[in-house]
């Protein structure tokens, strides 16, 4: 017997249409400059609709994909929901990749519009002769035009004249909203598409007081670039709900971010380890008021438990750990404590808060052995993880290699993680990442966990390198934190030995200023593998 409720389609059209109904006056913010911009749900509505008449004079149609090379801005937000309420694909562009890359991407995709940010113009100008699909350029700029991009056009002249309200087509949910390709660490970037219905229900799971428990009095601010697997969704639950949206813009300093959750008061935000690592960096010799934060979320790689615990100890700041891929929209898994874990000593909670945390609602997960069996939940067996859910993609977009990563309707996720018996995840390192010592794995994320807990260290990351006994061993690269006593490789090693077994510490720790970092921030093990190849350890 079939249900009687509606047949409701979840698209991201009632997102919008909700947050101009309820909360027309709520702000959007964007630091443009030394400036500010500020406008308000019932702008984005209008300006949005403008948007959409302003699309279709362009000839974009349903299913048509729509680029944006942007960063997070109130302008970025309005292509978030003009291209797919129309029916078209919303394509972000991630403007840190290497240019042939970003050709490949924009090739694949077939992009048939560009939307870029002015200050991006020089990036864009140099790989649009190899664009193959693309027919318009639109710059995103309050100035005159100037660009040497054929077909350019002014955001702000093509949408003036447009009216102000749309009639908006009913979509089905299954409809591709937007897609976005992987940061490419290993081979091209895979494509994934998302749907209006995956983007609906991924947006609940981040208000969910279990998920990141984003509330319409929230002030948030996505500090994950729009281009990185749509800011984790923030912008979507927040508008969702007529939450208060602040966009950093290109000033991504931590002196910006920590300058805009003091003069904005934000109460909640989100992005990857370094980030954190940077503005706790800067907390340490300046103050800040940071009172209003009440949670910062840290995905995309492993947040250390000694930063979960300075956030904390030294500035009563909520870190909470979230894992996520853009294959799971991204949101997977979030590290709330479960009520009868607050009983437990303080030291035994801080461990549990830098593992990964349970599967939210609507998304399933296990681990599975190299035999295709399942790991038990006992926190030490290792295995793959695999996740399906309403979220999770299905496959690529037009690419082969979705052949065996999505077997029996599970996504597998490449991450090596253990389970414990709470059904708390935790990842101990990418397949690839793994160093492979004498038959043993050594966790190269737990080692760089331990060294920054070091006070003098500020980053640190661990790769596996060639040995003639034993495959491989871990090195450590590690960056003095400026300001503090200089670190010792004897220091550092005295410091995490407790911790780990002796054939699991490093062999050798290299002092540098800086550790490669990917396009979205997270330390490069690919470049750093292909630099110390053919180190010598002592
Ligand atoms: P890319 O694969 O190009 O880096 P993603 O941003 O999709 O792009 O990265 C997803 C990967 O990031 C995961 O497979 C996992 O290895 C890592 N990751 C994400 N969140 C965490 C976390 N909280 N802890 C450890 N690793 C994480």
């Amino acid at each position: 017997m079939q249900g009687l409720m509606m047949d409701y389609q979840l698209t991201l059209r009632p997102i919008l249409e909700r947050a101009y109904r309820f909360y027309p006056k709520r702000e959007v913010v964007t630091k443009v400059g030394a400036t500010t911009h500020r406008y308000t749900y019932r702008d984005l509505y209008h300006r949005t609709a403008q948007l959409a008449h302003a699309l279709g004079k362009l000839g974009v149609r349903e299913s048509d994909r729509v680029a944006t090379l942007a960063w997070n801005t109130y302008r970025h937000l309005e292509l978030y929901f003009g291209i797919p309420c129309i029916g078209a694909v919303c394509h972000t562009l991630n403007l840190r990749l290497p240019p042939d890359q970003l050709i490949y991407i924009i090739n694949h995709a077939a992009d048939k519009v560009i939307f870029v940010d002015a200050s991006l113009l020089p990036l864009l100008e140099k790989i649009a002769p190899h664009l193959k699909t693309v027919e318009h350029f639109v710059v995103m700029t309050d100035a005159p035009l100037q660009t040497s991009l054929p077909n350019a056009h002014s955001y702000e002249d093509l949408i003036a004249t447009e009216p102000t309200h749309y009639d908006w087509p009913d979509l089905p949910e299954n409809t591709a909203a937007s897609m976005c390709y992987t940061s490419g660490t290993t081979g091209e970037p895979k494509g994934v598409l998302y749907s209006h219905r995956s983007c609906y229900l991924h947006a609940m799971s981040v208000c969910f007081g279990d998920g990141l428990g984003m509330t319409t009095n929230e002030i948030m601010m996505p500090v994950v670039p729009m281009f990185h697997v749509l800011a984790w969704g923030l912008p979507y639950a927040a508008t969702m709900l007529g939450a208060v949206q602040v966009f950093p813009g290109p000033h991504m300093t931590p002196r910006d971010l920590v300058g805009l959750i003091e003069s904005e008061r934000v109460t909640l935000t989100g992005g990857v380890p370094t980030l954190w690592l940077g503005i706790l960096n800067l907390l340490e010799t300046e103050k800040f008021d940071l009172s209003s934060l009440r949670s910062m979320v840290v995905g995309g790689s492993a947040a250390p438990q000694s930063m979960i615990e300075a956030f904390q100890k030294r500035h009563n700041i909520r870190v909470v750990h979230a894992w996520g891929m853009t294959e799971t929209s991204p949101l997977g898994t979030v590290c709330n404590l479960k009520r009868e874990m607050l009983d437990l000593p303080e030291e035994e909670q801080y461990r549990i808060r830098a593992k990964q945390g349970i599967a939210s609602p609507g998304v399933e997960l296990r681990a599975m052995d190299e035999d295709g069996k399942e790991v038990p939940w006992d926190g030490k067996a290792m295995g793959e993880l695999q996740v399906r859910g309403p979220w999770i993609a299905s496959a690529y977009y037009n690419d082969e290699r979705s052949v065996g990563r999505f077997d029996d309707g599970w996504f597998r996720t490449g991450d090596v993680v253990t389970i414990d018996d709470d059904g708390y995840i935790h990842i101990v390192d990418r397949t690839k990442d793994l160093v492979k010592s004498g038959g043993e794995w050594i966790s190269t994320v737990e080692l760089e966990g331990a060294i920054m807990g070091h006070p003098g260290v500020l980053e640190a990351t661990v790769i596996a390198v060639p040995h003639p006994k034993w495959q491989e061993r871990p090195l450590a690269l590690v960056v003095p934190r400026p300001n503090a006593e200089a670190p010792t490789k004897e220091s550092i090693i005295a410091h995490i030995a407790p911790r780990f077994a002796k054939w699991q510490l490093p062999d050798d720790i290299v002092f540098v200023e800086a550790i490669p970092k990917t396009s979205v921030g997270k330390f490069d093990k690919k470049v750093i593998r292909e630099q110390y190849k053919d180190y010598v350890l002592p």
